[in-house]
């Protein structure tokens, strides 16, 4: 993990098409129902099912097999791979 406002502009460039493109690919699936999450019109959404780390804590990394880990983040549930995703110092 690194701080965002220490990434290089050819990282945030990366990380924003990132987001862009999960972002786009969760709102074609209608969304994550992992708990009470249904459309205006009472649906759940499906994206919830290709999540590769969220609430997939000891279940292992769909990219290199290692054990996804979970830690607090401001009081929220933050899950990675401790591989995939190693701490950037800059
Ligand atoms: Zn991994």
């Amino acid at each position: 993990m690194t701080v965002a406002s220490r990434l290089r502009e050819a990282r945030v460039r990366r990380l924003f098409d990132g987001m862009v493109t999960v972002l786009t690919e969760a709102i074609a699936a209608g969304g994550s129902s992992i708990s009470d999450y249904v459309d205006a019109e009472g649906r759940k959404g499906f994206f919830q099912f290709s999540h590769r780390v969220y609430q997939r804590t000891g279940e292992p990394c769909v990219n290199c097999g290692t054990a996804i880990r979970r830690v607090l983040v401001a009081q929220r549930s933050s899950h990675f791979c401790p591989k995939c995703q190693k701490p950037q110092v800059q």
